[in-house]
């Protein structure tokens, strides 16, 4: 058993206060495999005490030195790969492959990224040249407060941590309560690296404690929450007294839109995405919508995939779909899985229950169904499993409808080989992100959402702007620009 009940507060590992011992279960065979602390409130008032006090010294350190800082986190991080992967199979049931690439890749991503961002970021900036006794300084937030989920934990840690140190702000993290190993992982990263003691500090415990005292906290200046719209409403309903900032990176029910026209792998690679991390990712393409004419082929190939996908444990190598995180998450999507059926939608894989061969852990069968409706409850509901919602449309205009008919607005997808149109849909889709003919978006692109998806964006130059405050400053004093890059002097060595 696993043993890692300390905070790390103040630049050092310290024992709880207040907290009480919760259990980590391994959701490939429901077995508790380490014991955290979930800490109180004096806990989270040490934590947010440190960072405070850290936070005027790190404000104060030049651009240089804290990209000097982010690279020797990133070397560090690719040399603890392994452990970090290791942490994120076994805590959310990511097969050891897909955590080795894709899991722990995302967070060396986040932090290039960001080290790129960085070295053009200007935190000192002209307002115009019909101003010239105007300055715009970019200062940092302050002392922000972390809320991060389970589903991609490394990616959505470096998300907010990264751009917190870039930006000269000083830190609480709480990470997932279910997968909080990887997160230490990462302090011991950061410790190591040589962040100042105070500037990075994590506290484990669950939304009602740490996640509510946080958000509540007069001390800091900013909320950064990723998770659910449910939780994300409540964080910022419990903020509003002391009328922190609040951002949110919050759920998805993303369409895929696919035309006649699409080019031949677009079907495959839908499903394929929609089951990636066993469906639990917010920007999954959950609904595909397929140009009517296009219609059976679609359904065919996405039974056919779902069929032949092998579901197996998170420590056996390969490209198999692991289990979903634990018991509640199950049982959510058993549940929506049954309401696609009481509604009326034609299953054409998988369904309730374990796959077969299985008695226990989490493992759901990949399902999909075809015939449905965009009122029915798992073309409304994040799923967040992997369970494929079919629907077909008639018309350009037809499809963008049932695609903006939705609460929430994170990705949508466009699949066609007419140019022309794909440009036309991007524009009326109303979401944060678009994402055409299979090609990701690029390093330094915004990720975030609209509507009930969240507000804010992360990464590249809109995440470093996320974790700054905009000064407007006249009667600026020209100041000599740095000799070797030309900045203004806080950009500089
Ligand atoms: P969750 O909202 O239950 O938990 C996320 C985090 O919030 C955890 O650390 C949890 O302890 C904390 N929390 C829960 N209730 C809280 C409260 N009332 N106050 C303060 N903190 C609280 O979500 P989850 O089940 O861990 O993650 C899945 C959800 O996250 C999905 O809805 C998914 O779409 C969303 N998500 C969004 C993005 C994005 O960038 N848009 C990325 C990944 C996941």
């Amino acid at each position: 058993m696993i043993e890692r009940t300390a905070f790390y507060i103040g630049g050092a590992w310290v024992s709880p206060s207040a907290g009480t011992r919760a259990e980590v279960i391994d959701p490939s065979t429901e077995e508790r495999f380490a014991v955290i602390s979930l800490g109180g409130q004096a806990d989270t008032d040490a934590a947010v005490a440190a960072a405070r006090a850290a936070q005027p010294g790190w404000a104060a350190t030049s651009k240089a030195e804290r990209m000097d800082l982010l690279k020797r986190i990133l070397q560090l991080y690719k040399a603890r790969a392994e452990d970090m992967a290791q942490a994120i199979s076994r805590e959310m049931g990511a097969p050891i492959d897909l955590a080795r690439s894709a899991q722990v890749g995302a967070g060396a991503w986040n932090i290039k990224g960001f080290i790129h961002a960085l070295e053009v970021f200007d935190f000192d900036r002209p307002l115009g040249p019909h101003a010239p006794d105007d300055r715009i300084l970019m200062d940092p937030a302050g002392v922000i407060g972390m809320i991060t989920p389970w589903n991609w934990p490394m990616n959505q840690i470096t998300l907010k941590v990264i751009p917190a140190l870039a930006t000269g702000c000083a830190m609480v993290l709480k990470p997932s309560e279910i997968a909080p190993l990887s997160a230490m992982v990462f302090a011991e990263i950061l410790h190591e690296a040589g962040v100042p003691p105070g500037v990075f500090n994590l506290v484990n415990g669950d939304g009602a404690g740490v996640g509510t005292q946080l958000s509540a906290h007069p001390g800091l200046d900013m909320i950064s929450f990723t998770g659910s719209t449910r939780a994300g409403i409540a964080i910022s309903k419990a903020a509003a007294d002391t009328l922190k900032r609040v951002h949110l990176e919050l759920g998805g029910k993303g369409a895929n839109l696919i035309f006649a026209d699409a080019d031949d792998k677009a079907v495959k690679r839908g499903v394929l995405h929609c089951f990636n991390n066993s469906g639990q990712s917010c920007n999954a393409p959950t609904r595909m919508l397929v140009e009517r004419s296009a219609y059976d082929d679609a359904v065919e190939t996405a039974r056919a995939l779902a069929e032949k996908m092998q579901v197996g444990p998170a420590d056996r190598a390969g490209r198999h779909m692991g289990p979903v995180v634990s018991a509640a998450q199950f049982e959510k999507i058993e549940a929506l899985i049954q309401a696609g059926l009481d509604e009326g939608a034609r299953l054409v894989a998988g369904g309730p229950g374990r796959p077969e061969g299985f008695n226990r852990g989490w493992f759901v069968r990949p399902t999909v169904f075809a015939d449905v409706t965009n009122d029915m409850t798992i073309a409304r509901e994040e799923i967040f499993g992997p369970a494929l919602s079919i629907l077909p449309f008639d018309t350009e205009e037809d499809a963008i409808a049932i695609a903006n008919d939705t609460e929430y607005g994170l990705t949508n997808y466009v699949q066609s080989e007419d140019g022309a149109r794909r440009n036309r849909v991007a524009r009326a889709l109303r979401s944060g992100m678009v994402e055409m003919n299979g090609m990701s978006r690029a390093a330094g692109s915004p990720f975030g959402g609209v509507k009930r998806s969240g507000n804010g964006r992360e990464g590249g130059l809109w995440g470093l702007e996320e974790f700054c405050e905009v000064k407007a400053v006249s009667g600026w004093h020209a100041e000599e620009p740095c000799k070797t890059h030309g900045h203004g002097a806080r950009d500089c060595c």
